[in-house]
């Protein structure tokens, strides 16, 4: 039972007791009886203080029902979290306690209002961040040079794919690690950290951001396999011109390199095999204008040695030619339905004088193909020449040269393939046959030529033709090179 209720209990007592005692005052007095003054008194102020005490109920509940309004405001604030006014009815002494309260209401509401919008702006500043973060990395892991980036203290902070197949790493395990413990190239980690402390030791301003890029070439070995790298190395600055890490993006030059090496050994090839003819034509020449040579026969051998190596001289630059003008795109290509069986036995008929010479046997299996092929007449005669003609070359007086014919309708070509029972080629020397120049050592005592042949039969059928020639071969057994072209459709 609250306090309240006991006084307003107390009270109806009390009150009761007074009205009573009133009732029965006033009756004893209108019957003429005396009534006991003492008493009466007693009864009156009992009277008194029961109405006080209903006064203050009346003021009790009230200021009990307000508080209630209060507490309830309250606790529906702290449930929906959201800060508003206390409401109170009327103008009481509650007021003087709800009115500061309100204004330090409005002041924590103010204050949070405004630290939510800065909230707000962080995180939209963070999104920002994070999206030009992850803008960032996407483009570093889309790049197929190798990317890493470092610290300040020389730790991994990002690296691609291609960095890590590189340098053998896992960017998720070596996040935040010091490149010393995740990159085992030595050379690489001495020009990260070069790079950084350089950038560090120069003065702040233009000359520094001039001076935090360098281009340095580097040699990886890859399984084996030696490659080289450009490698930029460059320092990542603060807006107050701090060095703060450095990028390092390693650019494959490996074939470049190759081109630019196989780019001069093609010249210094071509010029020795030219000067090789030319002193040999020099030297004859001379001979016979010295007049050394007196007899008519030897006169003759050495004219017709002359000639030979003037039809040297022009097969050699011929070929030449005819590959550079392939490979440079200038090669005028007149493409034309074409049957590859016919072709094929037009080589047959040419290379038979020079088979017969060797008492090579040529076995013409070429069976007529009912598919066209759409191609430049000449040059794939040229290419199944070659074939052909290093097939006699290359066998032993007495072998057998095979030349036949196919279809492959399932992967729509056909083919060409010229087989002999000639010296072969080692497995050694077999990549490198389609090389220019490349004569394998042993042959070039059983005949003549330029390297050139099979280079350029390559091209023809390859890069001109979208065909594919291949060779098997094995040495002291023989050789089969087969040219396989597509269908025209
Ligand atoms: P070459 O003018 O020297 O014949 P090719 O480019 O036609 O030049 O051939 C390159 C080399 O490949 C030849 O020097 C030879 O050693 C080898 N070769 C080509 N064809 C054959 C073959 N049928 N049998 C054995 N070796 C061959």
């Amino acid at each position: 039972m609250t306090t309240a209720k006991k006084v307003g209990l107390a009270s109806v007592v009390l009150v009761s007791l007074g009205a009573s005692a009133a009732y029965y005052s006033a009756t004893m007095a209108l019957r003429g009886y005396e009534v006991h003054t003492r008493t009466l008194g007693y009864l009156v102020l009992g009277l008194v203080a029961a109405l006080t005490s209903l006064i203050l109920i009346i003021f009790w509940r009230n200021v009990h029902r307000t508080v209630n309004s209060i507490v309830s405001q309250l606790d529906r604030m702290a449930q929906q979290r959201e800060f508003g006014l206390i409401m109170t009815e009327g103008d009481d002494e509650l007021t003087l306690i709800t009115q500061p309260l309100n204004r330090f209401l409005t002041v924590v509401k103010e204050e949070i209002a405004r630290l939510q919008a800065e909230n707000r702006e962080a995180q939209i500043q963070s999104r920002i961040a994070e999206a030009e973060k992850r803008h960032t990395e996407a483009i570093v892991f889309s790049i197929s040079d190798a990317v890493i980036v470092t610290n300040r203290f020389d730790e991994i902070i990002l690296a691609n794919e291609a960095a890590e197949k590189l340098l053998g790493f896992s960017f998720a395990h070596s996040i935040r690690k010091n490149i010393d413990h995740v990159i085992d190239d030595g050379r690489l980690v001495r020009l990260i950290r070069e790079t950084r402390s350089s950038g560090q030791s120069q003065p702040i301003g233009a000359a520094r951001s001039r001076l935090t890029r360098r281009i340095v070439e580097h040699s990886i070995d890859k399984k084996g396999q030696p490659k080289t790298f450009n490698v930029t190395l460059s320092c990542v600055m603060t807006p107050e011109g701090k060095v703060s890490g450095v990028v390092a993006v390693l650019h494959d030059i490996t074939r470049e390199k190759e081109i630019s090496q196989m780019k001069t050994e093609f010249v210094s090839n071509v010029s020795h095999e030219l000067r090789t003819p030319l002193s040999s034509i020099k030297a004859y020449i001379e001979m016979l204008l010295d007049g050394e040579v007196e007899d008519e026969k030897t006169r003759k051998e050495f004219y017709e040695i002359i000639a030979n190596e003037t039809e040297r001289l022009n097969r050699l630059i011929e070929n030449i030619l005819n590959i550079s003008r392939i490979e440079s795109g200038v090669m005028r290509i007149v493409r034309e339905p074409l049957n590859l069986a016919e072709v094929a036995k037009r080589v047959i008929e040419v290379i038979s004088p020079q088979a017969k010479a060797k008492n090579i046997t040529i076995i013409d299996r070429v069976v007529p193909l009912y598919h066209p092929i759409e191609a430049d007449r000449d040059m794939i005669y040229q290419a199944i020449l070659n074939l052909a003609s290093n097939a006699v070359k290359y066998t032993p007086n007495g072998g057998t040269v095979t030349i036949s014919t196919g279809v492959d309708e399932r992967r729509n070509m056909v083919n060409c393939e010229v087989s002999d029972t000639g010296v072969g080629i080692s497995s050694e020397d077999l990549p490198r046959i389609f090389d220019k120049f490349y004569r394998v050592k042993g042959h070039t005592k059983l005949a003549k030529g330029t390297g050139l042949g099979l280079a350029l039969t390559k091209q023809i059928v390859e890069s001109v033709h979208n065909g594919k020639l291949y060779v098997t071969s094995e040495a002291g057994k023989g050789s089969t090179f087969t040219i396989e072209l597509p269908i025209m459709r």
